[in-house]
């Protein structure tokens, strides 16, 4: 979500390259979250693809938030039988001290994730990536398929792109129905003012934070 607060275009940028993804050769599937992971994932399993599906997710505040999405994405692949890596702890400084643009938050944002997603990529032996975060109406496609692109080139591995949006809605009533906790902030502090829930956002994170053990 870069938090403009209305969702982006619906046209398509590019044909589906995972589609053209030869199904024996495995990827690494970059989840924001479990509820925009599970009608990719269950599309990519019904197609009869493999991949490793990885959380790494630092812009989540506060820290509380990190862990319970975490959680959730855990779950879901369990229940999806996955290989699932979390290799993220929640990181706030780079997102509260943010001196530019919101659009440039959110180039960073997305670099940041999908340049860890290339490298775990390349680390694994694997030879492609793609990211959940094409399921978003919120999120920018363009921006996210040129920080996507970036990643692959520095890592020398490939970014497939395809637009998952029409995924969203039956992703969010698969993750009803599989007991996710469904978030309504993109993931920073920043974007916690850009909801329209965040009243009701910042007094659950109070709660929680109250509830930690110390
Ligand atoms: S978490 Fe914040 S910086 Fe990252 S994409 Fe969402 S709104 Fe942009």
């Amino acid at each position: 979500m870069t938090g403009k607060g209305k969702p982006f275009t619906d046209e398509t940028l590019l044909p589906d390259e995972l589609a053209d993804w030869p199904l024996e050769q495995p990827f690494l599937l970059h989840a924001c979250c479990g509820p925009c992971m599970a009608a990719p994932a269950r599309q990519f399993l019904e197609e009869g693809r493999s991949f490793v599906s990885l959380f790494y997710n630092p812009n989540i505040h506060p820290a509380v938030e990190h862990e319970r999405r975490k959680e959730y994405f855990l779950k879901l692949a369990t229940q999806l039988g996955l290989t699932a890596l979390a290799e993220s702890s929640s990181d706030e400084e780079p997102w509260v001290n943010w001196a530019g643009s919101r659009e440039d938050r959110c180039r960073m944002c997305y670099s940041r994730r999908l340049d860890k997603s290339a490298a775990r990529t390349a680390e694994l032996g694997l030879r492609a990536f793609t990211t959940t975060l094409l399921i978003s109406p919120w999120q920018d496609q363009e921006l996210l398929l040129a920080c996507g692109r970036q990643a692959g080139a520095r890592h020398r591995v490939r970014f497939l792109y395809r637009d998952m949006r029409p995924l969203y809605r039956p992703g969010q009533q698969l993750a009803r129905e599989a007991g996710l906790y469904r978030q309504r902030y993109c993931g920073c502090l920043p974007s916690i003012d850009d909801s329209r829930f965040s009243e009701q956002i910042k007094e659950e994170l109070k709660a929680l934070q109250a509830a930690e053990p110390r």
